[in-house]
């Protein structure tokens, strides 16, 4: 497995041509398993990582390497800037003309709040001890509330910055913005049983910036397990196992797909989501995206067959949500851990992947994909309960200022 993860770890950033470059890839590899794919394309709006700094305008400039924030526009200006707790945004005066420092990625609550109090700009400071990554906004940001544009900043510039807040600041950004095509790449394993089919999913994109190991060149090597196992034991109920792109960019891919296959949706009874995996020194856990009965089911065969599976019952942000809207529940099997933590950062490489992490939630997956492939019932409803469905409408409402 870890072979096939070093040929995919590369920045593929969605509507790009690298992540056409995966897509080309992991079609090779599907079809090396004796399944013929097909490739689904949808548009995106996308970019290419650029550059930036930002200069405290002090007798002697003091200038910091800033990494823009993907759609967020290119800046050259001059201002004044202030630390804002993001608990603090929906009360803060107006300042227009003003650069607000954070400490956290800006969600869509926040970017409406920037928005109303006519922020110039903004800054995110990165946790300490990590490097300035280059996560992007949702597309609806721009066009909700027009272009503020954004970066991000080292831990310890950041530190510098609020010891000079009385300075003014100058913020030049300069980064690519265009229209791309992005894909999902899917397998279908007919089942004899004409219901209750079986949803297998890992996203294969990545952060800009990132080689994207863990998160998740790893949840895409667990799937082309899975692919491999079924294309020789051929399953009582269809599956079908889905190669998603643009994920990072906010779920786009998955979104391409519920829309172009509303028809198709009802038969499915449950998603498997693979989405982060591999860590080294990681713990493998299943997040349950589904009713009570889902989460027992998981968790009495973790204990029958001590896999050692923490299990919880909650949403998962990922590929699992858009499904969760059309009420089918989904176990997001993920490896958190130390490794993990880097994900949507350049550090998230193959040095925190070892073969042994991978194949461990690799084994839990393929377990649970057998007996539910091929249950004579499903031991489970297909259904979100209401607590479950309240968290999915809010995670859309404040993250990507979706109402579903
Ligand atoms: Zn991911």
């Amino acid at each position: 497995m870890l072979n096939t993860l070093k040929k995919i770890a590369f920045e593929r950033v969605g509507g790009t041509e690298e992540e056409r470059r995966v897509f080309d890839i992991l079609a090779e590899e599907v079809r090396a398993r004796g399944i013929e794919p097909t490739l689904e394309a949808f548009e995106v709006e996308t970019f290419r990582r650029g550059t930036g700094e930002v200069t405290l305008l002090k007798d002697t400039p003091v200038r910091f390497n800033v990494n823009p924030i993907g759609l967020s526009g290119s800046a050259d200006l001059d201002a004044e800037f202030r630390y804002i707790e993001p608990s603090n945004l929906p009360f803060a005066e107006p300042c227009p003309g003003q650069i607000v420092i954070l400490p956290e990625r800006v969600s869509f609550k926040h970017y409406e709040q920037l928005a109303r109090i006519g922020a110039a700009g903004f800054i995110v400071v990165n946790p300490p001890g990590h490097k300035p990554g280059y996560h992007s906004l949702k597309k609806n940001f721009a066009s909700r509330f027009g272009k503020i544009p954004g970066a991000v900043i080292g831990y310890e510039a950041g530190l510098k910055l609020i010891s000079n807040a009385k300075h003014m600041l100058h913020m030049s950004l300069q980064q690519d913005e265009f229209v791309g095509e992005s894909h999902n790449l899917i397998a279908t394993i007919e089942g004899e049983r004409p219901e209750g089919e079986i949803f297998v999913c890992a996203h294969a994109d990545s952060v800009a910036g990132s080689p994207g190991a863990v998160d998740n060149g790893a949840g895409c090597v667990e799937m082309l397990g899975l692919i491999g196992h079924f294309a020789k034991n051929p399953p009582r109920r269809t599956m079908h196992f889905c190669f998603f792109g643009s994920e990072e960019l906010g779920l786009l891919g998955s979104y391409a797909f519920v829309e172009r296959h509303k028809a198709e949706l009802d038969k499915i009874a449950v998603v498997f989501n693979l989405d982060v995996g591999g860590d080294i020194f990681g713990d493998n856990k299943a997040l349950i995206t589904g009713d009570q009965d889902l989460a027992n089911f998981v968790d009495s065969h973790n204990k029958l067959r001590g896999m050692g599976l923490h299990v919880t019952r909650s949403i998962y942000s990922s590929d699992n949500m858009h499904f969760a809207r059309y009420g089918i529940p989904s176990i997001n099997f993920a490896r958190s851990g130390l490794g993990a933590s880097l994900g949507h950062s350049i550090d998230d490489d193959l040095r925190n992947v070892d073969e042994r992490s991978l194949r461990s939630l690799a084994e839990i997956a393929l377990e649970f994909a057998i007996v539910t492939a091929n249950a004579i019932a499903m031991p489970f409803e297909r259904k979100i309960p209401k607590d479950i469905s309240d968290e999915v409408t809010k995670y859309f409402g404040e993250r990507f200022g979706i109402e579903t």
